[in-house]
């Protein structure tokens, strides 16, 4: 079937190591107890570039995810004196074989053909405790076939700020690629300044993104995006492959993760800054944490990312956005979902148009549960009016929400803890006694209608500021006790913990980042 000899492999990378050469750099040794499987590079050669990662001087880690480690099946206590070779890039694991993924993307909108990991490198997959198969890459770990103008590094700031994000949003439920281990590298790499390099080990469903099946899509090769949607099917969505037509329930199954991800952003005040088709993950799971950022103050329209500058990827955009991606991901199946063409687009368009539905029913679902109530139109209302005002107001997305119940167990607590200008709103004050009626009126018990809203909306999130201050110390003084106290904040979002209190606090003026970078 693919007799051709890949293309890929015969390049070599910008740095002008033969890619067979450097697949000998690394001993091979056992990470933990771990056993690798390698589903993904038995796919034909045009898939990936096999290619280990590029050694590094001096190698610490400075930090496990011990949690994560276990239900990996790992022994978190041997990881630094046995393992520490693996997650810097300096040795492979046994029965590895590790590639760099190949995929295309719109970039803002921007086709471009072909992208791939410039910077990481997927050491293949392990079955975790509950039986679960997940991708172990490194991210960082050198230049590949795909760096194009890249070092292929990852810098110690963007490092740390994904760690804190995905592992907050992990604590938050919402679906993620997780972080396991942040190692320094020993090494000085160019970015504004001169700053630490770093890999992050990234733990995920899989790497498959849409703009996988849209290289092969750039390249009319319906056949390999056959293949792709098979792999696809058998390893996320099972179910969709016992359908009489699998790629339209395969899709269907996207379109819904999909919708629901977004919809569970939006419920908390994420911002994921570059929502590109190659940031989009097959699996549902939030993926690539470049210039994403909580919101302190709502702002519907609020964009951080510095390259945003024409507000795509701004906080309400992004459920439109998220269909536009699938809408991309939908034309690259069309061939494989029907061979007539105008079949496979009605097909697709009906599955296609159930996402503001799916989107909707979560969204708004979610909206009235953090208000403490049931779903229906008048709750889901008054959801709407406390939106539009914290919005006059600014008030800070997160701890509005927080600090409700305390208007029925503690109105002085709620004065002192919430944004003057909502409390002092005479609209407020109206919207305050509609709400404390509801809940007295239309729940079974207000003490348990109070509590259940505390466990879904957080007191701590991973604070734009506060993370950059994580980063500062890391830089500055290779201090990462900082990110040890807000890690386990974001990582604990639901409970109270008076010694941490300062990590609820939105921004002083003075501390407010205005803008973030992706820091490639
Ligand atoms: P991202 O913005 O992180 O999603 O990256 C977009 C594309 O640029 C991907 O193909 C990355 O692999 C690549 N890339 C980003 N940073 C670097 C880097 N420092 N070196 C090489 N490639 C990079
Ligand atoms: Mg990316």
């Amino acid at each position: 079937m693919y007799s051709r000899r890949d293309a890929l492999a015969m390049e070599t990378d910008h740095t002008g190591i033969d890619t067979s050469e450097r697949h000998k750099y690394s001993e091979p040794k056992h990470l933990g107890n771990l056993n690798f499987d390698n589903t993904y590079s038995r796919l034909p050669e045009i898939f990936f570039q096999e290619i280990a990662p590029k050694p590094v001087s001096n190698p610490k880690l400075v930090r496990l995810n011990t949690n994560l480690a276990k239900e990996l099946g790992m022994d978190p206590s041997t990881v630094e004196t046995r393992d520490l070779d693996i997650l810097a890039g300096n040795a492979a694991p046994l029965e590895s074989k590790q590639i760099a993924m190949v995929y295309a993307g719109h970039q803002f909108g921007n086709w471009v053909p072909r992208l791939g990991d410039g910077r990481a490198v997927l050491l293949g997959e392990v079955i975790d405790t509950s039986g679960a198969r997940r991708d172990i890459q490194l991210k960082g770990s050198g230049p590949t076939l795909f760096s194009r103008m890249g070092d292929g590094r990852a810098s110690v700031g963007p490092v740390i700020r994904e760690y804190l994000v995905s592992e907050g949003m992990a604590a938050l439920q919402i679906p993620t690629t997780r972080s396991l281990a942040i190692v320094t590298t020993g090494e000085l790499i160019a970015r504004e300044r001169m700053e630490p390099g770093a890999i992050l080990t990234r733990v995920a469903s899989s790497h498959i993104r849409v703009g996988t099946f849209q290289y092969f899509y750039g390249q009319r090769d319906d056949e390999a995006i056959r293949l792709l949607a098979d792999y696809s099917i058998n390893r996320h969505y099972p179910n969709a492959g016992e359908n009489s037509n699998p790629y339209v329930e395969f899709l269907r199954s996207v379109v819904e993760k999909t919708a629901e991800l977004i919809s569970s952003w939006m419920l908390v005040g994420f911002i994921h800054g570059v929502m590109n088709t190659d940031n989009s993950s097959i699996a549902g799971e939030t993926i690539d944490y470049g210039p994403c950022a909580f919101m302190d103050a709502f702002d519907a329209n609020k964009v951080f990312s510095s390259i945003d500058t024409g507000g795509r990827y701004a906080y309400n955009q992004q459920p439109a956005i998220g269909l536009w991606n699938l809408s991309r991901f939908a034309e690259t199946l069309l061939g494989i979902i029907d061979s007539d063409k105008e079949q496979a687009t009605a097909k697709a368009r009906e599955v296609l148009e159930t996402y503001w539905q799916t989107f909707e029913e979560h969204f708004h679902f979610g909206l009235c549960q953090k208000i403490g109530l049931e779903h229906n139109e008048e709750n889901l209302s008054l959801a709407f009016q406390l939106l539009d005002f914290m919005s006059e107001t600014k008030a800070d997305f997160t701890n509005t929400f927080r600090n409700l119940p305390k208007l029925i167990t503690a109105p002085e607590a709620f004065n002192a803890e919430t944004d003057n200008k909502l409390k002092l709103s005479d609209k407020f004050s109206d919207w305050s006694a509609k709400w404390t009626a509801k809940i007295a009126g239309e729940v079974k018990s207000v003490d348990e209608a109070l509590g259940n809203m505390n466990k879904i909306n957080p007191l701590f999130i991973p604070r734009n500021h506060q993370i950059q201050r994580v980063i500062d110390f890391a830089i500055e003084a290779e201090d990462y006790e900082p990110l040890e106290q807000i890690f386990s904040a974001v990582t604990n979002p639901f409970g109270e913990n008076p010694q941490l209190k300062h990590l609820s606090e939105p921004p002083k003026p003075e501390e407010e980042i205005k803008q973030t970078f992706c820091g490639t």
